[in-house]
């Protein structure tokens, strides 16, 4: 049996040696004689993968002491609401940074909790780019600042984060453990975990110990993180399979070399697809300029509605999954997350090169 060539945006590609090694333990987990997904989340074997997936990432972005990992589930999207719920009090403002459809979710939903201002947007280019931030002196009713780390639907991502005083909020949903960073600069970091972590299912929340705060009383007790902080994740049941295979792929991350690793892999990947778009005399042209370039989601059109039609088609049939655009901005994406091998990609960009030929 071939693996396809898989650049879906989410749900996306697993190491391969992940889901082989899932496959292995199913029937029997650590001597058991259960699968993972049949233990009781209060038992020891449970306890080790749970307490386990939390220590690897620790390990992995060195994360500091004063910072709680928590596993959530409701995706990402259940963060947009749970961060105005929980850090958006009375009398404080929330600022948001447009750089795409997932950034404007957030802001809508914080909008239903409180005052929110946009510290800037892309939206007139369409979301072509990164803006760059005045660092303005905020005040002491600042909440946050949000930010969308990797723009999954447009391909762009911020190359470096502001410095600012204010909790910096950021969703890293399709680029956490692509690269090296410095969790000090924020207050809180989340990520659904189907586009570099896992399946779907769980929901990773990195937040400084100090924004933890005692909730509102009208506040539902599964809505507040103290909650999750208070009972390490599992105050009711987690989701046990998606924790587990979330342990399975930080330690693959572990073995291939950690985190430095996939961010040289990743740079690896990004420049043979970039290359081919630059070198194609603007047959194929690259949705993001150049300084906002995700490594993550390529993101590209060719000279026609046809043409993109022809390719993606002929793409599908040479086995290629995964490369039709969001639908909101059309053309080709292809998604090359940790988990994309750099085979993979060049065969890709071999396609993309005898395409352009063929005509
Ligand atoms: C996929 C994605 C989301 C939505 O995640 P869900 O887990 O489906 O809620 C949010 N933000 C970004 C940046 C994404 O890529």
């Amino acid at each position: 049996m071939t693996r396809a060539l898989n650049f879906n945006a989410g749900p996306a590609a697993l190491p391969e040696a992940v889901l082989q090694e899932a496959q292995k333990h199913l029937l029997n987990f650590n001597g058991t004689g259960m699968s993972v997904m049949e233990l009781s989340h209060r038992s020891k074997d449970y306890d080790e993968v749970h307490n386990g997936a939390r220590n690897q990432l620790r390990k992995l972005l060195t994360i500091p002491d004063d910072y709680e990992i928590l596993f959530l589930q409701g995706g990402a999207s259940l963060q947009f609401s749970m961060i105005p719920m929980n850090l958006l009090t009375e009398g404080k403002v929330a600022h948001y940074v447009l750089t795409g459809s997932w950034s404007e979710k957030a802001l809508k939903e914080a909008k239903k909790h409180g005052t929110t201002s946009i510290l800037a947007s892309t939206k007139d280019e369409n979301y072509r780019s990164i803006p760059s931030l005045r660092v303005e002196p905020f005040n002491k009713n600042d909440a946050y600042i949000h930010i969308t780390s990797n723009n999954t639907i447009y391909g762009t991502e911020w190359k470096s984060y502001p410095d600012v005083s204010v909790p910096l909020i950021a969703d890293m949903s399709s680029d956490i453990l692509s690269k090296k960073l410095n969790v000090e600069q924020f207050g809180l970091i989340y990520a659904g975990a189907q586009k570099n972590l896992g399946p779907s299912g769980v929901t990773v929340v990195i937040m400084k110990k100090d924004l933890i705060q005692t909730p509102a009383e009208n506040l539902p007790t599964m809505l507040s993180y103290e909650t999750y902080s208070k009972n390490n994740s599992l105050y009711n049941t987690p989701p046990t399979l998606a924790i587990y295979l979330l342990k399975l792929v930080l330690d693959w991350v572990e073995r291939e070399g950690g985190v430095e690793a996939m961010e040289n892999r990743n740079n690896e990947k990004g420049k043979i697809l970039y290359n081919v778009i630059d070198e194609s005399n603007g047959f194929y042209s690259g949705h993001a300029t150049h300084d906002s370039r995700s490594n993550m989601n390529v993101t590209f059109t060719l000279p026609s509605e046809e043409k993109t039609k022809e390719f993606l088609s002929l793409a599908k049939e040479k086995g290629f999954v995964g490369l039709n655009g969001h639908r909101s901005v059309g053309g080709c994406r292809a998604s090359i997350y940790n988990a994309v091998p750099v085979d993979h990609v060049v065969q890709l960009a071999e396609f993309m090169k005898s395409f352009q030929r063929r005509l």
